[in-house]
């Protein structure tokens, strides 16, 4: 059993008095503890009553660093970690240009495996403990991203990508093979330890009607797997999806008609879509995945996350980074490009822009409820995963007299209310502030010197 003290901050789960999933209360205890006995979280509290209540029992003080829940990535690519920032290209040509040619090299096992191990350290740096991630075509990108995983305790959501036309022919599978290879990773992979397994169609330009009809009749062969897909990112693939698919009333009735639309289907990006569209998401309890820095990068457009929830309150939305076109796996990053783009949409439409707390939201809790794994992970609760950032504005001052973001740890200094600091490393923060991350129980780098020093 370990005792961690520190500036507790956490959203809390929907109670009967407390029945909004997005509700914007967090729980804050400036000198909290949270009590650890083996992999799972079983106290939280004023450090106080925790140390009376555990006196014999081991702990680290973390003195005024924030302890936050593990963060939660909806969307990213780690085959495209080694693309990320090519310039200059929208959507579809950047896809042909450079994401293409850096998934084939996939087909290589020893550079799937040594991306993988690449790839899952740095989500652990940046204190990523639960992400849903893309892997290539081939079936052992996906074995290479569970086994690094597997090693390292985090818990990952992965599925090869399945795609049959519309891309290169070394990338391309068929409708059988991709239900033959699904199949194949699911039984071999899904519900071992934190590992599960998501039906991966890329998106709807990418397979054929038939692709997605035998995805869809897998989906209902495995009611608890994950589902994930892009939905409407750019206006110049909505119209492709409209040509390719005539009889389908709108983009998200391409997936519905093949069965995709479903509670733990996670959709990426979601820019563009109608009214109809968010109904029927979120009476399908379906999720989106909001991937800002990815939406600026390639000049996707700008995701109405206010208007979408003034709509739709229930509709679960997680963010994600979407590397290799999101430009950094920091969820902090993420969150703090998420609230530029609230706060260009407030200028033009007159809503609020996102809170420090809603950022912390989405960032966490809303993201597990956006992969259906909020029951293990998203907040810090007792009975959950322990999954906890220690985030540190001024990490990396002990081991070398100087923070290693000096201007962070300056604000931060300034800071008179939590909602204050927290919003500071939302906006400034990155891999730097993440003083260490406690994974499943396991504490990952050093207190006080931070990951920096960490051998992972
Ligand atoms: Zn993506």
């Amino acid at each position: 059993m370990d005792i961690h003290l520190g500036h507790v901050v956490t959203p809390q789960d929907a109670t009967s008095t407390n029945t909004s999933p997005s509700t914007p209360e967090l729980l804050d205890i400036p000198n909290g503890a949270v009590v650890v006995d083996g992999s799972t979280i079983v106290a939280v509290g004023e450090a106080s009553d925790i140390l009376d209540a555990y006196p014999d029992t081991a702990f680290l003080d973390h003195g005024d660093a924030l302890i936050i829940p593990g963060l939660v990535d909806c969307h990213v690519h780690y085959p495209q970690i080694g693309m990320i920032a090519s310039p200059g290209e929208q959507l579809l040509d950047w896809l042909d240009r450079y994401t293409f040619p850096a998934e084939a090299r996939f087909a290589e096992k020893a550079h799937a495996e040594a991306t993988a191990e690449f790839f899952t350290d740095q989500l652990l740096r940046n204190g990523v403990t639960t992400a849903l991630v893309f892997s290539t075509v081939h079936a052992h990108s996906v074995d290479a991203l569970f086994t690094a995983a597997q090693r390292k305790d985090l818990r990952i959501i992965t599925g090869k990508i399945c795609m049959d036309r519309n891309a290169p022919a070394d990338l391309l599978d068929t409708p059988e093979s991709a239900v033959a290879d699904s199949k194949a990773l699911i039984d071999r992979w899904h519900g071992t330890g934190r590992l599960e397994y998501a039906i991966t169609p890329r998106f709807a330009p990418t397979s054929s009607d038939a692709q997605l009809r035998a995805l869809g009749e897998l989906a209902a062969d495995y009611p608890d797997v994950v589902i994930q897909t892009h939905l409407a990112e750019n206006t110049a693939e909505c119209d492709w999806v409209a040509e390719l698919f005539p009889q389908a009333t709108d983009y998200t009735d391409v997936y519905d008609r093949a069965g995709l639309v479903r509670e733990r289907g996670v959709f990426g990006h979601a820019v563009h879509l109608s009214d109809r569209e968010l109904t029927r998401l979120d009476e399908a309890r379906a999720s989106l995945a909001h991937c800002p820095t990815s939406n600026n990068f390639l000049g996707s457009g700008l995701f109405p996350l206010k208007d979408i929830r003034s709509k739709v309150p229930d509709l679960r939305i997680g963010f994600g980074s979407d590397v290799g076109a999101g430009t950094s796996l920091s969820p902090l990053a993420t969150a703090g490009e998420a609230y530029k783009v609230s706060r260009l949409l407030a200028s033009s439409t007159g809503s609020a822009p996102l809170t420090a707390a809603d950022l912390l939201h989405h960032s966490t809790l809303d993201g597990a409820r956006a992969l259906g794994v909020d029951a293990h992970v998203g907040s810090l609760t007792p009975g959950k995963d322990a999954d906890l950032v220690i985030l540190d504005p001024a990490a990396g001052t002990a081991a070398s007299g100087t923070p290693a973001d000096p201007v962070l740890a300056h604000r931060a200094a300034q800071c008179t209310t939590t909602e204050e600091l927290l919003f500071a490393c939302l906006m400034l923060g990155d891999d730097r502030t993440v003083a260490g991350v406690v994974v499943n129980g396991t504490l990952v780098g050093t207190p006080g010197a931070g990951m920096a020093t960490m051998a992972p």
